[in-house]
C-alpha cells in the first residue's frame, strides 16, 4: 500500500476538491486566501478540482488512480464530503480505497464533521479562533485516525455511506428548507429552526433499534472492532521510521473489513430481530441518529462522542407532546451542549449500533449528512473504523 509508505518524510501530495457553491461561495477565495499559505508552510503539494456540479467529485473518486494521492481533502461543508465517502465505497477496490486518508476544510455552511475534529483535537485546535485555520493546521500535522461510518439502506434498494448523520422530521425539514438562505452561512440553521418551530408538525411511524448495550465487540460480528490496536499515525513530518513502520503494519491488519462485515445486521425485508428494541411511541417531532459530535456548528449535540471512532450510534428522537417552548429550550441548550443536563420529559437519547424507521406516510424528509432521501422504509447500521480521517 503507497499510501503508507508515504509517512516517510517527503512532499505530500492532496488531491483537493472545491465547491465553488459551497456556503457563502467563497470556497475557492478562501482556499487562496487562509489554505494555501499553510500549505506552502507545511510544504504539501496538491491538485485543485474545483466542482462544477453536483456529484462531480462522487464520479471523480470512484474513478480516480488513488496511489497518486497521500489524502484527499475537500472544501466545501459537509456535502461533498458525503460526495467523497460514496464514491470511494462504489468503487470495486473500495476496501483499500476507504482507507485513503480523507481531510475536510470548512467553507461550507454546515461544517459539522469538520467543527467535531476540532472537538476532538481540544488543545491543539483551541489556539485558534476560526475553524477554517484551526482545520488547516490539524490538516498540515496530519494525523490520521480511524472513522466510523454507518450504511443506509433504503426499502427502495438504495445503499448509502455516512459520517454523520440521519435524520428524519424537524431537523431534516430544517436542513432542507433553510437550503435557500445559505448565504446566511450557518445563521440558516437558525432561521430555519425558528420558521419550523412556528408550524411545528409529528411524523408518524416505527422507530426501531439495536441499543448497544444489547451487543458486545465481541459478538458484534458486523463490526471491525477486533482490531485493538492503536492504528493512529502521523502522516506528516514524522521522523521515527521504525515507529512508522510499526504504524503501517497496525493499519495493513486493520484493512480487511470483508464483504459480509460490511452485509447488513438484518436485512430490510426481514422482520425486527428480538434483540432489537421497538419504540412504543409512533409519532415524533424528529428522530436523529448522530456519530460525530457536532451536527453544525452550533449544534453540539452529542458531547459524549470524543473521537471519531466511538463505535456508537448515538440516537436521540423526540416525542409528539413536546410543547414550542420546551423545543425552543431544548434547541438553545444544544448550542452549549448542556440540553442532556435538563430534563426534557420527550427527548430520549440512547446509544445504539443499528436502526430501523418505517414511516407510515412518504410526506416528510429524510436526510443523510444533511443530503436529501426520499422519505421511506430505511436501516442504519455501524460500521466500525471503516474509513480514516486526518484529525487532532
Ligand atoms: P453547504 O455546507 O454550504 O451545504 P456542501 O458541501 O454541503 O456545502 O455542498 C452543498 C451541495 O452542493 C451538496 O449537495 C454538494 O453535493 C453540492 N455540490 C458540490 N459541488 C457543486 C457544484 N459545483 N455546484 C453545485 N452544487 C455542488
Ligand atoms: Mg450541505
Amino acid at each position: 500500500n503507497e499510501g503508507l509508505y508515504s509517512c516517510l518524510p517527503q512532499a505530500k501530495q492532496l488531491l483537493v476538491l472545491v465547491n465553488p457553491q459551497g456556503g457563502k461561495g467563497q470556497a475557492q477565495h478562501l482556499f487562496y486566501s487562509q489554505i494555501l499559505p499553510l500549505f506552502t508552510e507545511a510544504a504539501i503539494g496538491f491538485s485543485l478540482v474545483v466542482t462544477e456540479r453536483q456529484n462531480q467529485a462522487w464520479e471523480l473518486v470512484r474513478d480516480e488512480d488513488l496511489s497518486r494521492w497521500d489524502a484527499v481533502v475537500t472544501v466545501s461543508g459537509d456535502g461533498l464530503f458525503h460526495e467523497v465517502i460514496n464514491g470511494l465505497m462504489e468503487r470495486s477496490d473500495w476496501q483499500s480505497a476507504i482507507k485513503k486518508p480523507l481531510g475536510i476544510l470548512p467553507a461550507g455552511s454546515g461544517n459539522a464533521l469538520a467543527k467535531s475534529i476540532t472537538y476532538y483535537a481540544g488543545n491543539d485546535a483551541a489556539d485558534y479562533q476560526d475553524l477554517l485555520t484551526s482545520c488547516t493546521f490539524l490538516l498540515c500535522k496530519g494525523l490520521v485516525v480511524p472513522m466510523d461510518l454507518v450504511s443506509i439502506t433504503t426499502a427502495s434498494g438504495k445503499h448509502l455511506f455516512s459520517f454523520l448523520s440521519f435524520a428524519w422530521g424537524f431537523i431534516s425539514d430544517v436542513d432542507i428548507e433553510s437550503e435557500k438562505y445559505r448565504m446566511m452561512g450557518q445563521a440558516r440553521f437558525t432561521l430555519g429552526t425558528l420558521i419550523r418551530l412556528s408550524s411545528l408538525r409529528t411524523y408518524k411511524g416505527r422507530l426501531s433499534y439495536l441499543p448497544a448495550a444489547a451487543t458486545s465487540d465481541e459478538s458484534s460480528s458486523f463490526t471491525s472492532s477486533q482490531i485493538s490496536q492503536n492504528i493512529q499515525y502521523n502522516f506528516c513530518n514524522s521522523n521515527n521510521l521504525q515507529h512508522l513502520q510499526s504504524c503501517a503494519n497496525a493499519v495493513e491488519q486493520t484493512s480487511a473489513v470483508s464483504v459480509a462485515e460490511v452485509a447488513r445486521v438484518v436485512p430490510l425485508d426481514q422482520p425486527i430481530p428480538n434483540n432489537w428494541t421497538i419504540v412504543k411511541e409512533e409519532e415524533f417531532v424528529l428522530v436523529l441518529a448522530l456519530y460525530q459530535s457536532h451536527l453544525g456548528e452550533d449544534l453540539f449535540i452529542a458531547p459524549m462522542v470524543s473521537k471519531p471512532d466511538d463505535n456508537l450510534i448515538h440516537l436521540f428522537y423526540v416525542k409528539a407532546g413536546i410543547s414550542r417552548t420546551s423545543l425552543m429550550k431544548f434547541f438553545l441548550d444544544i448550542e452549549k451542549g448542556k440540553h442532556l443536563e435538563h430534563s426534557y420529559p420527550h427527548v430520549v437519547y440512547v446509544p445504539i449500533k443499528a436502526f430501523r424507521i418505517e414511516p407510515f406516510t412518504s410526506n416528510g424528509t429524510m436526510t443523510v449528512d444533511g443530503e436529501v432521501l426520499a422519505c421511506g422504509v430505511v436501516q442504519g447500521q455501524l460500521h466500525s473504523r471503516l474509513a480514516r480521517i486526518i484529525s487532532g
